[in-house]
């Protein structure tokens, strides 16, 4: 383990070497060439600790580049500072104001520290509140698995006929709304789909106003259905019940209402306060009556919303689209969104460049309770995280500063890594816990996974996750794993050459997943200890896009420049870009010159040709990765 350790560090040492012959020249205090010259001998056997002190201004969220330019401290050393603290911090984080202070000190500085411009978040002033509007109820639909939640959801879609007139096509954008003339209008939250859907209920009570629950008349309250009742409780949210499928032969109502009494939920014409309403989602019977049961409850709640100001709002879903770049589906909340907006949230910000309605209309404005799609975002953002409009660009890269900061300095504790407790579990002879470290493509899958490991029956081995995110494997994932012996396990995330060779060294083991149930398999399966040889994708080489020649509709070649490895004729392919799989299938064709060869090697130029693929563009990303048994270990 320690040689291993060693040749990391090594390597993390190479990276930074040149930052270390040319090192950056101190901003601050300015040191005059004279006085270079005469103490250039001296610094060679000076050591840190008994240089003249030297003072710096800090703002405390400076990152290691920052700070290494402020102070000239090679970032190198700055990472390896803090590494041999416990904790990694790379290039662009900030360690937070008490882990710079400790590395400035350690390096002979003294630190002050300058409050950054100060930025107070946007509150409702004075003003703002005589200006609050009713707004439409948020409504969520939840549910046991097949009451038919979904199909609700789209007859409700398809009913809102008036826009449909116009020749108008919905677009799916994790909410709508539907507006009901001079009733009011109703906005419905798309209930994700598959495996995240659990996480996601508990996340999206909290921006719901009410929850339909949904009971299948045929089969009545199940395990989900209390689940759904306990995440709406827990929230405070009132329930309105939809008993469905009363279009069904030989139904007992009264039974499921009986079954229902028992978790609080009384029908009004039994002498309790909850709304039920009889509906079929398949034949629409009930469903206007649930829409206006839904307006009523709306106005009783008296909801209220300020359109005016700074737009707030929560993060719905967010992904990358291969056209248009990321996308954040926001939930406005207050305000008013406009196109050229500042925003943050989390620690994603961006410009709002175009606003999309779930109609799939640009639109210029977007005031309270209004899904919309937004354009713009420098990144991925979180669903359930606050979306915020700031006052200008600077502001919003402070905030997000100060946001990185206080993540990083969250998960310290959490990242901590020592070789002694390392070295501990091998004097124990045993492992008792498994460690995971989980990249996945969306947030939603780390959500998804989350919720499958918290279902894993109780065993002699603990699971742990050490740390979860999205996007691609990293070198500091496989640092990170070597030191807390953890297992990366990936889902939908690409993995380069460089790292999986890291991994390699560091003999720590990635597992990457296309099906969440085969991962959710192989933790419940190595808990059990009762792991089977399984096939595995091992990535054997790497090409880049050069130029693209269409050869008819559904031929396309990629000229292509073998990075390294070599790339293999009828292997998997995953096309990469923006740091994203964006297809994945079969090298059908490979041809070197005019002759088709088995496989091409590094450093040359090759064509490739996908099955069922013909979108390339020059700067993608081909992998040709090879299937082969191996012996799961996790
Ligand atoms: P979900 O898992 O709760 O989203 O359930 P779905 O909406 O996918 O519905 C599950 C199944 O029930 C599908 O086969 C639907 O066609 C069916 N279903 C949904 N609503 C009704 C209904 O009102 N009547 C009948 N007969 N079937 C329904």
């Amino acid at each position: 383990m320690k040689t291993g350790k060693k040749t990391v560090r090594k390597k993390a040492e190479k990276k930074e070497t040149p930052a270390k012959h040319t090192p950056k020249v101190h901003k601050k205090p300015p040191v005059k060439k004279k006085q270079a010259v005469v103490t250039e001998e001296k610094k060679e056997v000076v050591k840190p600790e008994t240089l003249p002190q030297k003072k710096i201004l800090l703002e405390g969220t400076e990152n290691v580049k920052q700070l290494s330019e402020k102070t000239g401290i090679p970032s190198a050393d700055i990472i390896k500072y803090f590494f041999s603290l416990g904790f990694m911090v790379t290039l662009n984080q900030s360690p937070g104001k008490e882990n710079l202070k400790k590395v400035c000190e350690s390096n002979g500085f003294t630190v002050e520290f300058q409050k950054p411009e100060s930025m107070i978040e946007k509150k409702v002033s004075k003003e703002e509140k005589k200006l609050l509007i009713p707004r439409a109820p948020v409504v969520t639909i939840m549910g046991h698995v097949d009451h038919g939640k979904t199909t609700i959801l789209d007859t409700i879609r398809k009913s809102r006929v008036a826009e449909k007139e116009h020749g108008l096509i919905t677009q799916k954008i994790g909410a709508y709304k539907v507006e009901l003339g001079e009733k009011g209008s109703i906005v419905f939250l798309d209930t994700p789909g598959h495996e995240s859907f659990t996480a996601m209920r508990a996340r999206g009570a909290l921006i719901t106003d009410i929850v339909v629950l949904v009971v299948a008349a045929d089969e009545g309250v199940k395990p989900q259905t209390v689940e759904a009742i306990n995440h709406a409780k827990s929230a405070n949210v009132p329930i309105v019940v939809a008993i469905n499928k009363i279009d069904k032969p030989n139904l007992n109502l009264d039974r499921v209402k009986k079954q229902l009494t028992e978790y609080a939920l009384v029908p009004e014409e039994w002498g309790g306060d909850t709304v039920f309403v009889n509906v079929s989602g398949l034949t629409g019977a009930g469903i206007n009556e649930l829409l206006e049961m839904l307006v009523l409850m709306g106005e009783m709640l008296e909801l209220k919303a300020s359109p005016e100001g700074e737009a707030e709002g929560v993060v719905i879903e967010s992904f990358i689209d291969r056209a248009r770049g990321p996308i954040i589906n926001v939930l406005v909340r207050e305000g008013m969104l406009k196109t050229g907006d500042i925003f943050i949230t989390g620690e994603v910000r961006g410009k709002v460049r175009a606003i999309i309605d779930d109609w799939n209309r640009k639109i210029d404005i977007a005031g309270p309770s209004t899904p919309v799609e937004i354009l713009g975002a420098n990144g991925v953002a979180v669903p359930g995280e606050k979306f915020q409009v700031v006052k200008s660009e600077k502001v919003a890269r402070q905030l997000l500063e100060e946001r990185v900061t206080g993540h990083i300095q969250k998960e310290t504790g959490v990242k901590k890594v020592t070789l002694e407790d390392i070295y501990k579990e091998i004097q124990k002879g045993e492992v008792k816990k498994l460690n995971l470290i989980i990249k996945t493509d969306y947030v939603g899958s780390v959500d998804a996974i989350k919720n499958i490991i918290d279902k894993i029956p109780d065993s002699e081995v603990k699971v742990s996750i050490i740390h979860s995110e999205t996007g691609a494997i990293s070198e500091s994932d496989v640092l990170l794993a070597s030191a807390s012996n953890a297992v990366i396990v990936g889902f939908n995330v690409p993995l380069t050459q460089q790292v999986e060779e890291m991994a390699e060294k560091e003999g720590v083991e990635i597992r990457t997943y296309k099906i969440i149930y085969e991962l959710a398999e192989d933790i419940a399966k190595a808990v059990e200890g009762m792991l089977e040889p399984t096939e595995q994708e091992i990535l054997s080489g790497q090409a880049s896009v050069k130029k693209v020649f269409h050869l008819s509709d559904k031929s396309t070649i990629a000229g292509c420049f073998v990075l390294n490895g070599k790339m293999i004729r009828n292997s998997v392919a995953k096309v990469i870009r923006g740091g994203s799989i964006i297809f994945q299938g079969t090298i059908l064709n490979l041809k070197r010159f005019k002759e088709t060869v088995k496989e091409v090697k590094e450093n040359t130029e090759c064509g490739i040709q996908i099955d069922k693929f013909t979108d390339f563009q020059i700067g993608d990303i081909i992998q040709s990765y090879i299937k082969t048994k191996v012996v799961k270990k996790l």
